[in-house]
């Protein structure tokens, strides 16, 4: 539970250049006030993340993201209109007043509207806009639950406001809106949704055969568990069944999990499943995969990046 008290002192902290950790509907971040190089710098120290991924800006309103924005295109709009507070996050032209640590120096910045209640709280209070990646380490799996950033990053969050576990489960949907629409990670926000507000998307390369992904920051090996994964192809699910995470040690010890049939539903779970199989010290972890329609996509890409090139 976040009291009034907990955001306030959040609040502070943030306003004072420290970092803290704070739920999403899509992950927990870890937050800086934006518009300061020097915190948002130790974000990139504790995570042990390269300069060079720049990070989505949180703000509570459409207005405070106009502010941010040289540029703020119809197309921004329109899809603010439609998905924020929500998982889907613009590259729009960014103002100087935000730092270069935060957008990797590029001229663009990622922002979105997290649709959580403290998270929208705290954003109020701090009263700037909050840098925020996940609460993690650098490619590893991001927290679903305050208790991941705890164990992940331990004493070097000044503060973790525990929201309980969060409901997405994966992160949002990156578009860039600086020249032609570009998906630059799916998410559960998906492209078809997007294409019905704003016409045709395309796409910034498919992470196929472990080939690296041409945009910034955007890793092939990423999201992972410390197991190996590795996705089973040709366990192509029937449709209509359920879908299975297998794991297996040296046989005949193996065990398997059952995770739901639904795309959102699974999507849900999948982190709190991985961090809960890393900590029992499998060898490997097989991940039946998913139907390859456009509801499982966002999915399917963070099992492939969690598989790394090798893995499928
Ligand atoms: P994370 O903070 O770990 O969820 O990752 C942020 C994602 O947003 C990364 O995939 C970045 O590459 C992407 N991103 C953020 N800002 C920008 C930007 N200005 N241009 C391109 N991609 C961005
Ligand atoms: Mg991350």
């Amino acid at each position: 539970m976040v009291t009034r008290e907990d955001i306030e002192r959040a609040a502070e902290l943030i306003r004072a250049g420290r970092l803290v950790a704070f739920p999403t509907e899509t992950v927990y971040g870890l937050g800086a006030n934006a518009l300061d190089g020097a915190a948002v710098r130790r974000i990139f120290e504790v995570k042990g993340r390269p300069p060079t991924h720049p990070l989505i800006v949180h703000v509570e309103s459409v207005e405070m993201a106009r502010e941010l924005a040289r540029e703020w295109p119809p197309e921004a709009e329109e899809l603010a209109a439609r998905f924020w507070p929500g998982p889907l996050t613009l590259v729009v032209p960014k103002r100087e007043c935000i730092p270069p640590a935060v957008t990797a120096g590029l001229d663009t910045v990622g922002l979105r509207v997290p649709a959580h209640p403290v998270a929208l709280e705290l954003i109020r209070a701090a009263g700037v806009p909050i840098a925020a990646p996940s609460a993690n380490r650098f490619t590893q799996l991001s927290p679903t639950t305050a208790d991941h950033v705890r164990r992940a990053l331990g004493d070097a969050v000044d503060l973790v406001l525990d929201g309980g576990p969060t409901q997405v489960g994966l992160e949002s949907t990156v578009l860039s809106l600086a020249g032609r629409p570009r998906l630059l990670r799916p998410g559960m926000i998906l492209r078809e949704q997007i294409e019905q507000v704003i016409g045709p998307v395309e796409t910034a390369g498919r992470i196929e055969n472990g080939l690296p992904h041409p945009s910034p920051g955007l890793h092939p090996r990423h999201y992972s568990p410390r197991t190996r994964l590795v996705v089973v192809r040709d366990g192509l699910l029937p449709p209509g069944r359920g879908a299975y995470m297998w794991i297996r040690r040296r046989a005949p010890a193996a065990r398997t999990v059952q995770m739901p049939a639904d795309a959102a539903a699974y999507a849900a779970r999948l982190y709190e499943t991985l961090h809960a199989l890393d900590a029992e010290g499998w060898d490997w972890i097989a991940v039946e995969q998913p139907p390859e329609s456009a509801e499982w996509s966002p999915v399917l890409d963070r099992l492939r990046r969690a598989a790394g090139p090798e893995g499928h």
